[in-house]
């Protein structure tokens, strides 16, 4: 509410100041000009801004080519500003318990792993992270098909960061570890809890028996967990950690492909 009123206050100061420019310099002004440096009807918030490039290519054409989207768009602003206090305690409670259960459990299968085991172990750790990509990409789908940041608990809390990222994409690139993966690593908790009360109720033998199970449900968990900070690297295109730089050298000379080279064509372009 308050945010509205602030948006308000602000379009009614921008309508004013553009009232006293117009009367200021009218007779010096042609109707292209004045119709370049208003705002539309239907964009009360000045998100295409025409102003800042109107001059060079004419109010329609600066509405075609100025960003809808990105850190200066209001409601990835607003959508920013929803971000609590408690959801960032949430967040934080998450991913220390997550990470202790991930040592917990890796201690566990690196006590009862026997070499025989390993191809089965290698398979199934394979699986696990093609489920955990497979269901990653379907909550994220639900996300952002069904619902509204207007739900109670979870439209702030859990729908909120897939809307602000389809405004801001890069706005994930900014928010720190705890941010980014609060969530995941709050899905991980009960499968990691589960593969850890597994290896105190079950007998050794029985583990043996289901070590593929074991390896499946960790790689799954952990790979769910990490979902949102490998989406991150892929959102990055500077400072990213030396194991992927390094894999790209490695994958750019057997290949001769330059990773994101098409992309970064298209980033180059002003207007
Ligand atoms: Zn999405
Ligand atoms: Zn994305």
């Amino acid at each position: 509410m308050f945010t509205r009123v602030w948006q308000l206050k602000i379009t009614c100061i921008k309508a004013k100041a553009f009232i006293y420019f117009i009367a200021a310099t009218m007779i010096a002004k042609s109707d292209k000009e004045i119709l370049a440096n208003s705002m539309y009807e239907d964009d009360p918030n000045g998100n295409s801004s025409p102003i800042q490039q109107a001059s060079a290519v004419g109010a329609v054409e600066a509405a075609k080519v100025s960003p809808r989207w990105g850190p200066q768009h209001k409601g990835a602003q607003e959508l920013a500003s929803l971000y609590s206090p408690g959801k960032r305690a949430q967040e934080l409670i998450c991913v220390y318990t997550c990470i202790a259960l991930m040592i917990l459990n890796l201690g566990l299968i690196v006590k009862h792993m026997h070499w025989e085991r390993i191809s089965v172990a290698f398979l199934s750790a394979l699986c696990g992270i093609i489920t955990a990509d497979f269901a990653s990409g379907l909550v994220h789908w639900a996300a952002d098909t069904w619902g509204s940041v207007d739900l109670p608990l979870i439209g702030k809390n859990f729908l909120r960061p897939f809307r602000e990222h389809h405004l801001d994409p890069t706005s994930i690139t900014r928010h720190d570890f705890i941010e980014t993966n609060g969530d995941n690593f709050m899905v991980g908790i009960p499968i990691l809890g589960y593969l850890a009360h597994y290896f105190y109720a079950k007998s050794p033998s029985e583990i043996q028996q289901h070590f593929g199970w074991i390896a499946y449900v960790f790689l799954c968990s952990i790979f769910v967990a990490m979902t949102n900070q490998i989406h991150k690297w892929s959102h990055t295109y500077w400072g990213l950690p030396r194991f992927w730089s390094t894999f790209e050298l490695i994958i750019e000379h057997f290949t001769g492909l330059k990773p994101r080279d098409d992309d970064m064509k298209w980033a180059k372009k002003l207007t």
